[in-house]
C-alpha cells in the first residue's frame, strides 16, 4: 500500500498560498463532502512541461460552472498554481490534481452562501495502470453502473459526483481480476472505461464514441488529432456492445491512463497492435515535447 494521500512530505496549494501536505484540511460540515459539491480536474507534468494545462485549468472552471458555482481564480491563475506547486515541491514529471469545491457555510442542499475553495496538489504518479498490465493489455469487463443521461446528471463536468458508479464499478472489476470496467451509456452504447475513453480499431479507421454523456477527454481530443495527422479515419459515433466483436484492436485514454492497450472486454478479446502502439508513441512524444501538432 503506498503512502496514504495526506500523510506525505511537500507542499499543496489552497486558496492561493502554499501550506505544509499535512495541514491541507477541511472541515467534516464542508458542503462538497455531503452533497458532491465538488469538481476536480487532473493534469500531468513531463519533463517540467504541464501538458494541456490550459484546457485542464479551463476545464476546472467549465466544470463548476456547471455545478453552480465559480471557481474564484482566473484560467491563468489556476495554470500558474498548478506550475508553482510542481515546482514548490520540486517536481518535475508529476500528476497535477486541482480541485474546487463548496465549503461548510451552509449544510443543506441550497449552498449559495459557501464560500469556494480551490486547492492543487501534485504528487509523482508513473501510471494509472500497472506497466506489465499496460505491455500486455488490460482486462476489462462490464460495469455495473451506466453513464447517465444528460438530463438526470452535469454530465460535461468533472464533477466528483459523478464518480460514484465509477467506483463501485471499478472495485467489482477489480474484485473479479479486471483492471476496469467498460460503462455503457443510459441507451444501452458503448460509453467509456470509469476514469478513461475508449478507442477501437477495424481496417485501419480509429472509432470512438461520441461523448455526449461524458467527458471529451483532453486525451481523447488530442489522439484525434494526431491519428487524423497521420491520415487515420477518425469515425466519432454511436457503437454498440454487440460490434465488440467486429473490432480488432482497443485502447484507452485519459491522463492518468495516457493510451493503454486493451486486450479483452469480458468475452471480446483485442491484440493490441501497430496503430495502437504508433499512436501511444506519438502521444508520449508530444507530452515530452519531442514532437508538434500542426
Ligand atoms: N472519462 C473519465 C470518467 C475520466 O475520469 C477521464 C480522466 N479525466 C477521462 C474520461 C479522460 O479525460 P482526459 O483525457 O481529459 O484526462
Amino acid at each position: 500500500m503506498s503512502l496514504p494521500y495526506d500523510d506525505r512530505d511537500g507542499w499543496i496549494w489552497m486558496d492561493g498560498e502554499f501550506v505544509p501536505w499535512r495541514e491541507a484540511k477541511v472541515h467534516v460540515l464542508t458542503h462538497a463532502l455531503h452533497y458532491a459539491s465538488s469538481v476536480f480536474v487532473g493534469a500531468r507534468m513531463y519533463n517540467g512541461n504541464i501538458f494541456a494545462l490550459e484546457e485542464h485549468s479551463a476545464r476546472l472552471r467549465r466544470s463548476a460552472e456547471i455545478l453552480d458555482f465559480e471557481v474564484p481564480y482566473s484560467v491563468e491563475q489556476i495554470m500558474q498554481a498548478c506550475t508553482d506547486t510542481a515546482a514548490k515541491n520540486g517536481l518535475e514529471d508529476c500528476y497535477l490534481r486541482p480541485v474546487s469545491w463548496r465549503g461548510p457555510e451552509a449544510i443543506g442542499v441550497a449552498a449559495q452562501g459557501t464560500k469556494i475553495h480551490t486547492a492543487v496538489a501534485a504528487w509523482a504518479w508513473p501510471s494509472y495502470f500497472a506497466p506489465e498490465q499496460r505491455k500486455k493489455g488490460i482486462r476489462l469487463t462490464h460495469a455495473k453502473y451506466s453513464r447517465p443521461a444528460p438530463n438526470t446528471a452535469p454530465t460535461q463536468s468533472k464533477a466528483a459526483g459523478l464518480y460514484m458508479i465509477c467506483t463501485v464499478s471499478k472495485h467489482l472489476a477489480e474484485k473479479a481480476g479486471y483492471a476496469d470496467a467498460l460503462m455503457l451509456d443510459y441507451r444501452g452504447y458503448v460509453a467509456e472505461a470509469t476514469g478513461a475513453n475508449i478507442f477501437f480499431v477495424r481496417d485501419g479507421a480509429l472509432h470512438t464514441p461520441t461523448p455526449d454523456c461524458f467527458l471529451n477527454g483532453i486525451t481523447r481530443q488530442t489522439v484525434i488529432k494526431l491519428a487524423k495527422e497521420k491520415g487515420v479515419e477518425v469515425i466519432e459515433r454511436h457503437i454498440m456492445p454487440d460490434e465488440l466483436s467486429t473490432f480488432e484492436q482497443c485502447f484507452l485514454t485519459g491522463t492518468a491512463a495516457e493510451l493503454t492497450p486493451v486486450s479483452e472486454i469480458a468475452e471480446h478479446t483485442f491484440k493490441p497492435g501497430s496503430l495502437t502502439f504508433e499512436l501511444m508513441e506519438e502521444y508520449t512524444r508530444l507530452c515530452q515535447g519531442q514532437l508538434a501538432l500542426a
